[in-house]
């Protein structure tokens, strides 16, 4: 069942999700050679409760930190740890929060330092697949529309491999409501977009093939065949006069510009 925001709730949600933002901002300007998960951890969690907001994910399933912080061939879900991060890393960092009854979520990922070209052009065509996803996120559109402009954008770059596991989802009173968004698909196919509609599209994309495994810790997702993936997230509200994007990486883009320690990903329109 598919619960319909109203403009009211839309704005709580807004609200929540720019506090991730401003978490994500935080971290883009800690995040450096040296620094641990566990250290970013603890500073996102402390802003979001200095905030009156708690950490969305914390305890959800059992998962056990604020953010998840996944690096080079982790895809998602990777657990805050004493791993010191170093130049070349790539690392995505994936935050919620809840406060006013409602969930807001995004990600970003991060590059520390030179990385390759090949590697930089995998992040910087999955956060334009994102974008491509949210233009496909219209009244009277069908959910495969998304999934496929996702896919495709993807696919046509270098034969990247889009993760089948995971997948987008519905946001509001729940982190993870229906519908489930699939960052692959077929045009014209699913359920009808209509206004008021929430949902987090998220594409997962591995520089290799497709496959994901499981990691021993039971949470981090890793590719079968050790190659990076890339990760970026918008929730958005689906509206009659078009998609509303309720996160904002503007913020935490800027917070990359003032630390020398990192690379912007840069799309050119
Ligand atoms: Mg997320
Ligand atoms: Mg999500």
């Amino acid at each position: 069942m598919i619960y319909y925001k109203t403009a009211e709730e839309i704005e709580f949600i807004r609200e929540n999700c720019l506090m991730v933002c401003n978490t994500l901002s935080l971290v883009a300007s800690e995040l450096k050679p040296g620094i641990t998960g566990m250290q970013l951890d603890a500073k996102a969690e402390e802003f979001i409760r200095d905030n009156d907001a708690v950490p969305g994910f914390k305890g959800y399933r059992s998962f056990p930190a604020t953010l998840c912080i996944s690096k080079n061939d982790e895809v998602v879900h990777g657990i805050p740890d004493t791993y010191e991060f170093k130049e070349g890393d790539i690392v995505s960092v994936d935050c919620g929060v809840y406060k006013n009854s409602f969930f807001g979520d995004a990600a970003y990922t991060f590059v520390i330092g030179d990385i390759s070209e090949e590697i930089m052009k995998l992040l910087v065509v999955t956060k334009e697949s994102l974008f491509k996803g949210i233009e496909s996120a219209r009244v009277g559109n069908r959910l495969g529309d998304i999934s496929s402009s996702v896919q495709e954008h993807c696919e046509k770059h270098n034969g990247y491999g889009v993760v089948r596991e995971l997948v987008g989802h519905g946001i509001g009173k729940n982190l993870h409501e229906s519908p489930e968004v699939p960052n692959y698909g077929k045009r014209g196919r699913g359920t009808k977009l209509q206004d008021g509609l929430v949902i987090a599209i998220e594409p997962m994309v591995n520089l290799g093939k497709k496959g994901v495994k499981q990691g021993k810790d039971g949470w981090t997702i890793k590719t079968k065949d050790g190659k990076p993936s890339a990760h970026y997230e918008h929730t958005i509200a689906v509206r009659t006069d078009g998609p509303d994007i309720l996160s904002n990486h503007a913020p935490i883009e800027e917070a990359i510009k003032n630390n020398i320690e990192l690379k912007n990903i840069s799309l050119k329109n």
